[in-house]
Formats: structure tokens, C-alpha cells, sequence
């Protein structure tokens, strides 16, 4: 293969419109010149992943947060990571072949779960999640470094990225953040607040070089379920869980006219 040859890998989601725009796309790159792997390649310049928000998810997951470039065509619902939809085929090539695009950078939030026997990592995009196995109250003691915050008493908490706050976040409540911003936002999932327990009721919102530790009260919790973007992990008996906004990236290709509050008044109001 010689030096200039350009590849792009193309994921798609199973349904009858991802594969019809795959194969259009496909056709339409290669009489560019680009070359569209069969198998995901590492030496590709680009991904483009077609489907909705949890493709997108899901792509990021599955090849590890490539360090590759990544573009969404939206055949979805909401579409909310995705810039493009399958009739801006044409206009994204001509515009991606005149660098006329900007990328997006953004830092997956970090969990390191310290069980018994072992230390396990975790990354999540939108968020983390953490909340009982079973239908039961957790309670989850939380220092902001060494600092105590609150001893939380509900269903769970998330741990969400600017990114992450326009999903499962802003559906318990918690606050749309410009992704340009970097923090990490605490949102408590059906907190218990009475004379009983007291644990905040609103998101609380940290910046990026605090670590957030979380120590489950195991008399409780045998088994504590811990999300990561939708994907469901158990570990048993944790002593601590420690989330920061770690240097985990992923480059998300925008085209020029993208702005992040239009899309949210596009797609919520
Ligand atoms: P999913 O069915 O893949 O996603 C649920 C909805 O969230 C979909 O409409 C999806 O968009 C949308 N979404 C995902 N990321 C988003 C973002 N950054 N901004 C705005 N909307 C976004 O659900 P899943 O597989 O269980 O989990 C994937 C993600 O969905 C999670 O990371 C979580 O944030 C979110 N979720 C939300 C709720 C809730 O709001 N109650 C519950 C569970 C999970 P598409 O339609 O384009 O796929």
C-alpha cells in the first residue's frame, strides 16, 4: 500500500437504513480513492458510525476509545452524538475532503473500583452509574478527595461528563452542561431526603481535578452494579470507588456550522 492510500472504517448498526446508507457511502468514498476496510483498521483516518447515540456508544466501547477521528451519520432516534444524517452524504465528503470540519475532543469520565482481591477500570462518555443489584436502598459514604461530603441513601448516583448531560442525567434532573466545559456532575437517583436520611437532592457539580470517592457500606451491599454508558458490570464486596475525568478521549468530527446549544434546542424544545 503506498503512503497516501486513506482509509476509513464504517460501522453500522444492523437496521435496514444503516446498511442501505453503509452501501452508498461505501460506493461514494471509494470513487475518491478512499479505501473502506472490511475488518475494523488502526490505520484508518476516520470512522464513520451509522446509527443512533448507543452506536455511537457502543463503536467507542467495542474498539477500545480510538484515538481515530469519529463521524456519526444519524439513522436513530435522537442522535444526539451524530452529525450528519443520510441525506448529507454528498455534502459531508465534499466538506471532509476540503478540511473543512473541526474536532471535538471528549474526556470519558474514569471509574477505578477497588474490590477484596483486585482493582478494575472502567470509562464512560455520557457517565458512570452506580446502584443497587437488587431493589434495595444504597448507601454510598462520598468524599470529594479527602473531603466528606454526604453519606447518600437512595437508588444510586451518576457520575456524568458534559457530554453525558443531555442523557440518562438530564432525565433525573440534573443540568445540561457545555461540553466545552470540564467537569464531572454528581446526580443522585431517587435520593432520600427525610429525618431518617438526608442526602442532596440536586445534581452537585465538581471541577476536573477532584477525585470523587465513593465508599458503598458492604453490611448493605454484597453486589453493586456499576454502568458505564448503558453497559452493566457487578462486583462484589468494593471498597472504594474512585472517579475522575481522565485523559481517555475520543476526537468527534464536526462540521463547521455545528453548535452544541442549537442542537439542544433542536432536540429537546
Ligand atoms: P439507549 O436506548 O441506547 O439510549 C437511550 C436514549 O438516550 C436514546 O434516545 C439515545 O439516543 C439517548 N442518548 C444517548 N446518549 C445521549 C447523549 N449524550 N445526549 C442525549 N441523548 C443521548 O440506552 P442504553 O443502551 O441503556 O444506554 C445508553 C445511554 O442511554 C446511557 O449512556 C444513558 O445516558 C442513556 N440512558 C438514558 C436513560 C433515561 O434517560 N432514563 C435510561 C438509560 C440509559 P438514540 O435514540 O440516538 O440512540
Amino acid at each position: 500500500m503506498s503512503d497516501n492510500t486513506r482509509i476509513i472504517n464504517i460501522v453500522a448498526n444492523d437496521n435496514a437504513l444503516s446498511l442501505e446508507t453503509k452501501r452508498v457511502l461505501k460506493q461514494r468514498l471509494e470513487k475518491d480513492n478512499f479505501i473502506i476496510s472490511k475488518e475494523f483498521d488502526n490505520n484508518a483516518e476516520l470512522i464513520i458510525c451509522i446509527g443512533g447515540d448507543g452506536s455511537f456508544l457502543r463503536t467507542v466501547h467495542t474498539y477500545n476509545f480510538p484515538r481515530i477521528p469519529i463521524i456519526g451519520v444519524n439513522t436513530g432516534h435522537l442522535g444526539f452524538f451524530q452529525e450528519i444524517s443520510p441525506n448529507q452524504l454528498d455534502e459531508f465528503i465534499f466538506k471532509y475532503n476540503k478540511g473543512d470540519y473541526k474536532i471535538q475532543t471528549l474526556n470519558a469520565v474514569c471509574a477505578e473500583i477497588v474490590t477484596k482481591n483486585k482493582k478494575n477500570y472502567l470509562y464512560g462518555i455520557n457517565e458512570i452509574g452506580i446502584r443497587s443489584d437488587k431493589a434495595k436502598t444504597i448507601h454510598l459514604n462520598i468524599s470529594l478527595d479527602d473531603s466528606f461530603l454526604e453519606r447518600f441513601s437512595g437508588d444510586g448516583l451518576l457520575i456524568a461528563t458534559p457530554a453525558g448531560s443531555t442523557a440518562y442525567n438530564y432525565s433525573l434532573g440534573g443540568s445540561i452542561v457545555d461540553p466545552r466545559l470540564n467537569l464531572l456532575q454528581i446526580t443522585p437517583l431517587a435520593p432520600i431526603n427525610t429525618t431518617a436520611y438526608r442526602s442532596f437532592t440536586s445534581s452537585v457539580i465538581v471541577p476536573p481535578e477532584i477525585t470523587i470517592r465513593i465508599f458503598p457500606e458492604n453490611t448493605f451491599e454484597k453486589s453493586i452494579l456499576i454502568i458505564s454508558d448503558g453497559m452493566e458490570h457487578r462486583f462484589d464486596e468494593i471498597y472504594e470507588i474512585s472517579l475522575y475525568l481522565s485523559n481517555t478521549q475520543v476526537q468527534v468530527l464536526r462540521l463547521e456550522k455545528y453548535d452544541f446549544w442549537t442542537k439542544v434546542k433542536r432536540k429537546f424544545l
